[in-house]
């Protein structure tokens, strides 16, 4: 006979299918969306850690990364939920010095407070929906747009191009290179 480990309820099995390892083709129409809903009856202080893996994620209409990779630590506390969150990814730009694309790493990390009433909210405002559904995606998103580079280089040490005739400089040495290094 199998036994049912109770302890952990069937919602926050169904947070682990959003990790995106069981679905690496069709994601989720939310996926960084969680049921906190089977916290609320933990006693004060009962934390859960999810896990996200997307090879692909879409972040919002201006922020695609690949390689997402996150842990979100929700606690139950007496006024809301205390959420933890961490992820690194890469996103496709453009250099600014070589024009050439390249792949950005990327990292963040964020703590707040969803509350339970809107007299509770901190100041951030936020708070647990009514259906128990937390989507972190506006914030994850928001926290990575500030981890993209004003001026991204492909790499710290990037050439760039020739003024002249464009040559990548990164990859080659054109005539013009050549005349400036030797003029007085
Ligand atoms: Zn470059
Ligand atoms: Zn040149």
């Amino acid at each position: 006979m199998q036994i049912i480990d109770l302890r952990l309820p069937a919602c926050y099995n169904v947070a682990e299918l959003y990790t995106g390892l069981a679905y690496p083709v069709n994601l989720p129409r939310y996926p960084l969306r969680i049921n906190v809903g089977f916290l609320l009856n933990q006693p004060v202080g009962t934390r859960r850690d999810i896990h996200f893996v997307f090879p692909d994620l879409r972040l919002s209409p201006d922020l695609e990364v690949t390689d997402f990779s996150g842990v979100v630590q929700i606690t139950r506390m007496v006024q809301g939920m205390f959420v933890e969150f961490s992820c690194t990814a890469n996103t496709g730009l453009e250099c600014v010095r070589c024009l050439a694309p390249y792949n950005q790493a990327l990292a963040t990390s964020f703590q707040e407070v969803y509350a339970f009433r809107r007299d509770q909210v901190t100041e951030s405002g936020l708070l647990v929906p009514e259906d128990g559904n937390i989507d972190l995606a506006p914030l994850v998103n928001e926290y990575m747009q500030l981890e993209i580079p004003i001026k991204p280089l492909c790499r710290p040490d990037c050439k760039g191009l020739c003024v002249e005739c464009g040559a990548d400089l990164n990859t080659e040495t054109c005539e013009h290179q050549k005349s400036i290094r030797v003029s007085p």
